[in-house]
């Protein structure tokens, strides 16, 4: 399984070289934690966290 990276602005988890939600390039191979979010309208975790879309995230990124 290829390594993925977490965006350090959104968090979004990515195995491409671009964030996939943001379009950040500013990616980092240290992140802890998976958030899986399939409904960010009706989350908790969403809002706490201040994400939009849908998608895979990482907890902390460093
Ligand atoms: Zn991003």
């Amino acid at each position: 399984m290829p390594k993925e990276l977490a965006c350090r602005k959104c968090s979004a988890l990515t195995q491409g070289k671009v964030c996939p939600v943001c379009g950040s390039e500013d990616l980092s191979e240290n992140w802890k934690g998976l958030v899986i979010l399939f409904d960010p309208q009706n989350s908790d975790v969403a809002s706490v966290l201040n994400l939009k879309k849908p998608g895979r995230y990482a907890l902390q990124v460093s």
